[in-house]
């Protein structure tokens, strides 16, 4: 296995250590959340909590001012100075209930300056105040002393909660008693309202008078001290003498606390922290599940570029595999271009070979005809200069006899006679020349007659009939001047050796047909035809049915030979009416310089 393709789990193991590594980023996001919701909480309740206390102080001091006010009134001082008159008593009840139903008080009553009750709100009520002393209350003595009596306490016949307000009657110097206003507070309890916020009030001693839990009220919110538990036994504020400690768990609590001053009471309010904590909860869930997403996210990325690389990685193993195959595919090309190189050099070698054997072969085959046509070619020259001989002779013996003209005309035919033996030794040094020359644009017909007038003689001898069909207009193919003619002369000359086997009549014909590549030149002759054998090997050399004088065999293999080279084919075949017919298949070419006919000689 190669090192990229690492198993799967470890990555995502390391995904998971990862997240722990990343989990106290989860912290100061915590902190911050919970800095933030409980600022907002704080500040809710600083406006509950400013709302309460406006609404506890408002009621506190409308009634503040009640008892002095009361106190100056004269059908209750006249109810303290005249203490055995009941109408003055009646008055002052009357009064008084009044009064209390007018402002909102809970009582409001007159004590003499003994403490005892001598007039009330609640006078005509089953649980009246009429006769009840209260000098053990604080407010009295301060009333008594001239200050403003301010006490809270339950109320020792009804138990419902008050706060007391009293201020002292006077007439001139002479104390003639008190004037008590008891102010309801359970109905700022009531106000509360069920919501999850709590609240506390307690009094100088710490003691909680007033809550929205029940369970809190008259626990101490912190120990009592010794005066002040002789106090509260004595001023018997709270329904026991001895109040039970308040057990807050200050760590579920979040608790905001106003003073109020004039009554020395401390006003707070509670709220649970799980309010703060819900959302801190919901914030920090937002956010790990943002971390883990992100997380997620970054462990795909990261699959997926690591797919990218064993792509890349087994790209490149492809191409470096591709390019040993194409190294060693191109070092297989170059060692077969050696040796194809060196087998083009071998087939040139053997071409070269074969063409000088040709050459040879030709140059053999030519000095071979040369050797056969030498007595006739001595008797062709011989002619001629027995002639000159004679003319020459001839031309002496007219000088000698003066006759100038006619030796004139002697010279004149010693000189045409030497023109056509030229022409004779032409033809031949023509016929055993090398010929190499890249085939040419040569006129068929002139050909022709060239090779016919070579054979002019034999075939007069022979009185062979030539029968000519061929167009008026000049053929043209494609081969070398001295080739084609050394070809045509073969075939005739090999034709007037079949001829002569037989009895007259003897026939030639010679006949061409166009084809669309070339031109087909046919050579027919009534002889007895070619023998089966000599049909397949005539065109092999030294293939031959003549005597060692007449032939070599090398005729019909040079005419291949040549055919070949000039891009022709030599077609050997015997005619349905007997005798042999060979076509020659010529390619066609451009017309060129027209060839002087040759002359013929005998
Ligand atoms: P050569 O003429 O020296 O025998 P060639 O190659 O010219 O050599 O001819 C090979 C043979 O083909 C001849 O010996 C002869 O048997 C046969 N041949 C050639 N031309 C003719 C022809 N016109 N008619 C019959 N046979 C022929």
């Amino acid at each position: 296995m190669t090192p990229t393709l690492t198993p799967r789990r470890p990555r995502w193991r390391s995904l998971a250590l990862l997240a722990l590594l990343l989990a106290p980023l989860l912290w100061p996001l915590q902190q911050l959340a919970e800095r933030y919701y409980r600022d907002e909480l704080i500040e809710q309740n600083r406006q509950t909590l400013d709302l309460y206390v406006a609404n506890l102080l408002g009621t506190l001091r409308r009634f503040e001012v009640l008892p002095p006010i009361l106190g100056n009134l004269p059908d209750l001082r006249g109810a303290l100075l005249q203490p055995g008159d009941a109408a003055a008593l009646d008055k002052a009840n009357l009064l008084l209930k009044r009064v209390r139903e007018q402002t909102g008080a809970d009582v409001i009553y007159l004590l003499d300056a003994a403490g005892d009750t001598r007039a009330a709100s609640n006078h005509d009520q089953p649980d009246s105040f009429i006769g009840r002393n209260f000098t053990f209350r604080p407010y009295y003595q301060a009333a008594s002393e001239g200050r403003l009596g301010r006490f809270f306490g339950l109320g020792t016949t009804s138990g419902k909660r008050g706060y007391y307000f009293a201020a002292g009657v006077r007439e001139g110097d002479t104390r003639l008693g008190v004037l008590v206003v008891k102010v309801d507070l359970d109905f700022t309890e009531r106000l509360w309202g069920q919501t999850p916020e709590q609240l506390l009030v307690t009094d100088s001693n710490g003691v909680v008078i007033l809550t929205s839990n029940p369970d809190w009220r008259y626990r101490a919110s912190r120990p009592l001290s010794a005066p002040e538990l002789t106090r509260i036994a004595a001023d018997q504020p709270y329904p026991t003498q001895q109040p039970q400690p308040l057990q807050l768990d200050t760590h579920a609590w979040l608790m905001q606390s106003r003073e109020l001053a004039e009554t020395g009471w401390t006003v707070s309010i509670l709220a649970p922290r799980s309010q703060v904590e819900r959302p801190v909860q919901n914030v920090l869930a937002i956010g790990a599940a943002s971390l883990l997403a992100l997380l997620a996210l970054l462990g795909l990325l990261l699959q997926r570029r690591r797919h990218y690389i064993e792509r890349i990685a087994l790209d490149a193993r492809a191409k470096r595999e591709l390019e040993i195959r194409v190294l060693e595919r191109t070092r297989d090309l170059e060692a077969l271009n050696d040796r194809l190189k060196d087998e083009v050099l071998e087939r040139e070698q053997a071409q070269q070979e074969l063409l000088r054997t040709q050459d040879e072969l030709v140059q053999a085959g030519k000095l071979s005809a040369l050797g056969t046509m030498s007595a006739s070619i001595s008797h062709e020259l011989n002619q001629p200069l027995a002639a000159i001989r004679s003319y020459a002779d001839n031309a002496g013996v007219l000088l000698d006899h003066q006759r100038t003209d006619d030796a004139r005309d002697n010279l004149k035919q010693i000189s045409e006679l030497t023109g056509r033996m030229a022409s004779i030794i032409a033809h031949l040094r023509a016929f055993a020349r090398r010929d190499r020359h890249a085939p040419e644009s040569v006129a068929l017909q002139p050909a022709l007659d060239d090779a016919l007038a070579l054979l002019a003689k034999r075939r007069r001898a022979l009185d062979v009939e030539l029968i000519r069909d061929l167009p008026e207009a000049t053929l043209w193919v494609q081969a070398g001047e001295t080739r084609l003619r050394q070809v045509l002369g073969n075939l005739l000359a090999n034709a007037c050796d079949a001829l002569s086997e037989k009895a007259p009549p003897r026939r030639l014909w010679l006949s061409a047909e166009s084809t669309p590549t070339g031109v087909n030149l046919i050579l027919r002759d009534n002889g007895p035809g070619f023998s089966a054998q000599a049909l397949e090997h005539a065109r092999e050399p030294f293939f031959t049915t003549k005597t060692s004088t007449q032939g070599l065999g090398l005729g019909l293999a040079i005419c291949e030979t040549l055919m070949r080279a000039l891009g022709g084919e030599l077609l050997l075949a015997n005619h349905p009416d007997g005798g042999a017919q060979i076509t020659l298949q010529l390619r066609h070419a451009t017309p060129g310089a027209n060839l002087a006919a040759t002359e013929e000689f005998s």
